[in-house]
């Protein structure tokens, strides 16, 4: 199987105040386990934006509020607008990031929200006019614009999780393993153990990145590389479906179908329909295959990172049933 050693350390930028420093305007803390889960397996880039512009704890709070050019971030109580510091900061902050695989920042937060963060009609008691991304969050999606970047919330659901723990430590391993090591024997043993990844999301591509790799197109290895890369993220950045991973782990099935007993047959069977009907994460199937994997020494599945595409310990069935729609 997939070495642990093998498993390299993505940076991951999160917000401060998720679990680290008691950095929110009151003074309080935002717990996460999934951000304490992760912790002993990646590199957080710990950041509190309205810190960083000046901002003491407690203060008073900050929203969003809706004006011609566009949102702008609003203190209620002094009126004032600390938006353009805010997107100067951002910007300085991008700039000195260096190498970077994703970001886990606070939902609905002015500043660091991703997408759901409410805009008001003015900065007194005025009603929710529009939902958008916080000012922080927005820059930083905008710069990463081809990075996993996620919220606390919606990091609850283990469909999501999965899948973002899938492309962080996949982007991570291009990162360093590639784009950090350019060489096209790196490129071509990269593009090998992440077919059965690649064909999970998007089947099509994979084979215009392997028509890539094989470069009858005479291209200078830096282009394939760029190119590569746009299509790993462009590839990773929608969910993977159920269908397209039943389609992959039936794949993998096939090679084992002679060994296994019916009891053990069934057993996987109900698992897929546990797992299309979303009662079951993908890890529960995916750590079926990896045993039969050892038990019957199966060396080219062994080498497929779909089967172990991030650290084992991240893996778990709970989910608190909320975070879908955030
Ligand atoms: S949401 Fe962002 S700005 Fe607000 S306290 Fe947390 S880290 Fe700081």
């Amino acid at each position: 199987m997939v070495s642990v050693d093998e498993f390299v350390t993505p940076r991951v930028i999160l917000s401060k105040c998720i679990e680290f420093d008691n950095c929110r305007y009151n003074g309080g803390i935002v717990s996460s386990r999934v951000v304490k889960t992760l912790e002993p397996y990646v590199d957080y880039v710990m950041v509190c934006p309205e810190m960083e512009i000046g901002l003491g704890v407690p203060r008073d709070s900050l929203r969003l509020v809706k004006m011609d050019s566009g949102p702008r971030l609003i203190q209620s109580k002094t009126s004032r607008d600390y938006t353009e510091e805010m997107k100067d900061f951002a910007d300085g902050f991008l700039d000195g990031l260096g190498g970077v695989d994703g970001a886990i920042l606070k939902n609905r937060s002015p500043s660091c929200g991703t997408k759901d963060v409410r805009v008001y009609a003015d900065d007194d008691n005025s009603p929710v006019v529009d939902k958008g991304p916080g000012v922080f969050g927005g820059a930083i999606q905008e710069g990463l614009e081809d990075l996993p970047i996620e919220n606390e919330g919606r990091l609850r659901n283990h469909r999501l999780r999965e899948n973002f723990y899938t492309t962080l430590f996949t982007v991570a391993r291009f990162r360093l393993h590639v784009e950090e090591a350019p060489g096209m024997e790196n490129l071509i043993k990269f593009h090998a153990r992440h077919k059965y990844i690649l064909l999970s999301y998007d089947q099509e591509r994979l084979r215009k990145m392997g028509r890539l790799v094989a470069n009858n197109a005479g291209r200078e290895l830096e282009e394939i590389i760029e190119l590569y890369r746009k299509d790993l993220t462009a590839g990773l950045e929608e969910e993977s479906r159920p269908n397209q991973n039943v389609n992959v782990l039936e794949h993998a099935f096939g090679y084992f179908s002679d060994d296994l007993n019916d009891d053990e047959k069934q057993l996987f069977f109900d698992y897929v329909d546990d797992y299309r009907a979303g009662k079951a994460p993908l890890s529960t199937l995916i750590s079926m295959v990896r045993s039969w994997i050892r038990r019957f020494g199966q060396e080219y599945l062994r080498d497929q990172y779909y089967f172990q595409p991030y650290p084992g310990g991240l893996a778990d069935i709970s989910d608190s049933g909320k975070g879908v729609d955030l």
